[in-house]
């Protein structure tokens, strides 16, 4: 504490009785909490409101985010947040209800899910959509459950088998296996889509449902899409999208019209909610015909013999049940449905354009220092091997060196090329810059890449031992994992 370049942590700040807030004098009794719920040894600092804001301010400038730089991280859609969004769920009308209100007394707000579930509907030719599931994973949990809950209405029990290539995200495998299912793995073929002849091999009576990421997680369009969607419908299975990446595809393809039965939305990545750290976020799922009835519920339906009509809870007929508490996370819906209303359907296609073009237009820049395992097209992101295997490097050494350029790392090793999977691709440098990045900032980014690239060549060391200039280094990331240590050690206070 002696030395005068020490900054103080919050804990060690303050003085008894100093406080940044006034509270006011309660208008009734006070009552004691039950006993046991107070802790008698609280070492909580008693700071001012200067304190308290430089101490969160400080924290803040230690960390990434996409209001301090550019966020490549592949598959998330860091995209910029309009702070649009936050006013608008920030209006009292939308803050302020409780969800046991009476339907009759929120019909603003219900309004604004009838039209984000007919939006979303719209978007990709379905039938219906809930807006119930908190998470991209929920969305596809939710979708499985109901192609199972389809089946079995059916009478048809042996279905227990979903297909998945192994250019999926890791959320598919481990959702199809949480709802009961066996999981097959497809290969991927030299161009980046999912091997035919393997598929073929693999259909038949077991298939509940082929389960595919679209965009893929190589960044890939699916070329065959409507021949794999003939093919599983053939032998009646159903097909479920992973829209978590509509980042590529609005107002250019309708998932349903691809032969899709069902999908999910992340609310978070496409439509900018801000995320990352572990939510909230919204993974509302849309159904064609086959599937609506068993959609989770309640879903906000129009009363048309109401006069004047009035928006009501209602239940599909086969609901497959409730999946989240109320009405999923309503403000995460707020601000969906101020993106969708901001842009409008021509504007919605333009972000998706100019999403793949930025993509694209790095692929070809990075591809100049990189390996680009599948160089075709893609379409909001795209994979370059971050393996150097001359210079020793690994994708994480490349990443690491990015934070000196004062850029966040794409995803690393994801997807993942092992001997277990058929991609070629060693460790995964996964970028998507997405729409609202300039070609200025592309260029820097780009630079930096191809910068770093010359470095690992005649100065490795450099990368290896990356970041430099970061308030934390390189740390153990297996012994973070483990052994998780979220604030250097509390003091006693004198
Ligand atoms: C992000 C993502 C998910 C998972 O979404 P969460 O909201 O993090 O649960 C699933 N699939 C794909 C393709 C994704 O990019």
């Amino acid at each position: 504490m002696n030395d005068p370049l020490y900054e103080p942590l919050i804990y060690e700040l303050g003085a008894p009785g100093r406080t940044g807030v006034t509270m006011p004098t309660a208008p009734f009794p006070a009552t004691p909490l039950p006993a046991g719920l107070l802790r008698d040894e609280l070492n909580l600092p008693e700071v001012s409101e200067a304190d308290v804001v430089r101490h969160y301010t400080r924290l803040s400038r230690q960390n990434f985010g996409v209001d301090t730089t550019m966020y490549p991280l592949g598959s998330c859609t860091m995209k910029y947040n309009p702070r649009l969004n936050e006013a608008m769920a920030h209006l009292p009308g939308f803050l302020e209800p409780h969800p046991l209100q009476d339907a009759a007394t929120v019909q603003g707000s219900l309004e604004m899910l009838f039209n984000l579930q007919t939006w979303l509907s719209e978007l990709n030719g379905f039938t219906a959509t809930s807006l119930q599931p908190a998470a991209g994973a929920q969305g596809e949990f939710t979708g499985i459950l109901m192609v199972r809950a389809y089946h079995r209405s059916r009478g048809d029990t042996a279905r227990d088998t979903i297909l998945l290539p192994d250019s999926a995200h890791g959320t598919n495998p481990a959702t199809s296996s949480m709802a009961g299912f066996r999981v097959v793995e497809l290969p991927t073929d030299g161009r980046g889509n999912v091997e035919m002849d393997a598929l073929k091999a693999n259909l038949g009576p077991h298939v509940a449902a082929m389960m595919i990421t679209i965009p893929n997680t190589l960044g890939l369009f699916e070329e065959q899409i409507l021949e794999v969607a003939r093919l599983v419908h053939e032998c009646g299975g159903l097909m479920y999208a992973d829209g978590a990446n509509m980042n590529a595809l609005m107002g250019i393809v309708k998932l349903a019209e691809l032969g899709f039965d069902v999908m999910h939305y992340n609310l978070h990545k496409t439509f900018s909610t801000p995320h990352g750290g572990g939510g909230p976020g919204a993974g509302p799922v849309a159904a064609g015909e086959a599937l609506a009835p068993f959609l989770p519920g309640p879903i906000v339906a129009l009363d048309e013999t109401t006069s004047p009509p009035s928006y009501v809870y209602a239940m599909p007929a086969q609901s497959i049940g409730r999946l989240k508490a109320f009405h999923g996370n309503f403000g995460i819906l707020v601000r969906a449905y101020a993106y969708l209303r901001a842009h409008g359907p021509a504007e919605l296609r333009a972000v998706s354009e100019n999403a793949v073009l930025n993509a694209n237009y790095l692929r070809v820049k990075i591809g100049q220092a990189y390996e680009i395992p599948y160089d075709r097209i893609c379409m909001h992101e795209f994979v370059a091997e971050g393996k150097l295997d001359e210079e020793g490097i690994r994708a994480l050494d490349i990443s690491k060196r990015l934070i000196d350029y004062g850029f966040h790392p794409p995803s690393n090793y994801f997807p993942l090329g092992t001997p277990h999977t058929t991609l070629k691709v060693h460790e995964a440098l996964m970028v998507e810059p997405t729409e609202t990045e300039s070609l200025q900032t592309l260029d820097r980014y780009a630079e930096a890449m191809i910068a770093i690239r010359q470095e690992a060549r005649e100065e490795p060391e450099l990368l290896r031992g990356a970041p430099h200039n970061a308030p934390v280094g390189r740390v153990d990331e297996v012994y973070a994992a483990k052994k998780l240590v979220l604030c250097r050690a509390i003091p006693e206070i004198a």
